[in-house]
């Protein structure tokens, strides 16, 4: 999936914990979100996070390639045991495994327990209609969640 993609299912979940759990929503938590969103594709030098840190994503991708170690589960709860479970680690969490999820939608798929070799595909590739149609999506959901917010939860 794309960076955009990422960044919206990314949103639509932070969305959900700001309706659901509005004292417990803190900054952090949502940069931790938006993060750990687009964070594993550091392994490919033409992702957006990749272009921007690009040396970590050489060495990551050389060594290991796209959509190995960095798209595996380990990593976020690797990531979150190290954070303490802070609101940081709490949002890289969600945030990472939300991309995850949506790799898991593509043709290309994704190993969740690199190395070993069980695949997890599905039907989108990336960059086509239909990843465009799940953007709109959504983006859609997140706009309608926050407008209806008042009348779902008139507390
Ligand atoms: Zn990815």
């Amino acid at each position: 999936m794309l960076f955009r993609t990422h960044l919206a299912f990314g949103a639509f979940i932070a969305v959900l914990f700001l309706i659901l759990l509005p004292n417990q929503t803190h900054y952090l938590f949502l940069i931790g979100i938006a993060l750990g969103s687009v964070l594993p594709d550091l392994d490919t030098m033409g992702s957006w996070i990749g272009r921007r840190l690009k040396p970590f994503s050489r060495v990551i991708s050389t060594i290991f390639g796209h959509r190995a170690i960095l798209h595996s589960i380990a990593i976020p709860i690797i990531i979150y045991f190290v954070l303490q479970g802070n609101e940081l680690g709490v949002g890289l969490l969600f945030g990472y495994l939300s991309h995850l999820f949506l790799d898991a939608l593509t043709k290309q798929g994704v190993k969740p327990l690199w190395p070993l070799g069980m695949k997890i595909r599905g039907p989108i590739t990336t960059g086509s209609m239909w990843e465009t149609i799940l953007l709109f999506l959504l983006v859609g959901l997140s706009i309608l969640v926050l407008v209806l917010r008042p009348y779902i939860f008139p507390l």
